[in-house]
């Protein structure tokens, strides 16, 4: 059984609270609070109820190494100014200054310990490591949804020493989006699929295979099943060791689903060429690369998310990053938007999508943007969550 935050008794209780506050920071300054106020809801519950908050987080990759420009402070400031309350900081998650800081902390407050990948032993998912973190806290709640596809020892190791472990408001909510709502869709259900790597995607489009009732690819994977289906690409992005995999989906998906390719392009010579034009997706000269889906796409793919009563969307239709690329990707993004206020269910998946749709400033406009890149996109594919089933009692 998973518990959520709801059926503990938090009062007067250390409550250690693993969240995701890998935000990006420039001059010490967070950059994007997303996901800081995504743990909000869980946070501020806590304090509600009474109860000792202690906040542990990774930020980037800094294996086992201080570095001062990966500390969690500017994020602990962020939180300050959010919440409008001061926050204990310790500059070691696990030194004995930390213990007592939190064996100190009254009703109501609020301890964030540096970041946890400054001690290497947390990816190990190390049992003495855990056993120190565990010491803070007499529940543990997991709020970090970015990172529940890895075996941590914050988020694995830490819950074999914990009787009372549950999942936050934002696991909850994920969860809700990402693996429930796709039990029981709204239907029809329309899946979206694009961005580069098409070899990190091919589990999620053989599960949407039997679910979905059409499935959209474009981005530049799309080019490899082009491919395979013996269209000319260009010098388009391909992936030639997918070819056989591509070929593989295109015969599974018959009779199942439907799926739907781009039927135009825009193509330039390179990323940085000024010079576009419009290909039929048959016809791209072999100098050219599709660095964008076409106007026919976007009106095809358009009227398809019109009729749709659940929308799940994962990966840029373009090289969203470069203006002149970026266009069939916020067309779709503002259609998607569109059908949220007529009553669609749409889900945007974490990484690139969740990214362009900040570009495009259009972040309340959907019914979920998931937190996570990586673990969204494993969990949409089937995967089992070690993080999730560490909270099982
Ligand atoms: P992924 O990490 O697989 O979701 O890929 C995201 C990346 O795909 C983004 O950085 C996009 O710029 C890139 N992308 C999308 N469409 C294309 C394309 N037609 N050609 C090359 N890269 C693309």
């Amino acid at each position: 059984m998973l518990k959520t935050l709801k059926s503990f008794d938090l009062k007067d209780k250390r409550v250690l609270i693993r969240v995701d506050f890998n935000v990006p920071v420039e001059n010490d300054r967070v950059v994007d609070d997303f996901r800081i106020r995504a743990a909000l809801p869980t946070i501020q519950y806590c304090l509600n109820e009474g109860s000792k908050v202690i906040l542990m987080s990774h930020s980037g990759r800094p294996n086992g190494i201080v570095e001062q420009n990966l500390s969690l402070m500017p994020a602990g400031e962020k939180l300050a100014d959010l919440l409008e309350m001061p926050i204990k900081f310790s500059n070691d998650c696990i030194s004995e200054d930390a213990h007592d800081v939190t064996l100190g902390l009254r009703a109501g407050e609020i301890h964030l310990l540096e970041n946890l990948r400054f001690h290497i032993e947390e990816n190990k998912n190390d049992r003495n490591f855990s056993i120190n973190l565990a010491k803070h806290g007499q529940v543990f709640i997991n709020d970090a949804f970015g990172t529940v596809h890895r075996s941590h020892a914050s988020n694995v190791g830490v819950t074999k020493y914990f009787n009372q472990k549950g999942m936050g408001f934002l696991i909850e909510k994920e969860l809700e989006f990402l693996d429930k709502a796709m039990e029981n869709p709204k239907k029809p259900l329309t899946v979206i699929i694009g961005g580069a790597k098409i070899d990190s995607k091919i589990d999620l489009i053989n599960r949407f295979i039997q679910i979905a009732d059409q499935i959209i690819i474009g981005g530049g994977m799309a080019f490899t099943f082009l491919k395979a289906k013996g269209k000319d690409i260009g010098k388009s992005l391909l992936d030639p060791s997918m070819i056989s995999e591509a070929k593989k989906i295109l015969a599974n998906a018959r009779g199942k689903t439907n799926l739907i390719f781009p039927k135009d392009f825009i193509c330039a010579k390179s990323m940085k060429a000024k010079r576009t034009s419009i290909r039929n997706a048959n016809e791209i000269p072999s100098d050219l690369m599709g660095l964008d889906i076409g106007p026919k796409s976007i009106d095809e793919f358009s009227k398809i998310i019109l009729n749709s009563g659940t929308i799940l969307w994962n990966g840029p239709m373009g090289v969203f990053e470069v203006d002149g690329f970026h266009m069939g990707t916020e067309e779709i993004a503002k259609i998607i938007s569109e059908v949220t206020k007529s009553g669609s269910i749409t889900i945007i998946g974490g990484g690139d999508s969740a990214a362009a749709i900040k570009k495009f400033e259009m972040t309340s406009n959907f019914s979920h943007i998931s937190t996570g890149g990586g673990s969204s996109l494993s969990l949409l594919s089937g995967n089992t969550m070690p993080a999730i089933y560490a909270l099982e009692i």
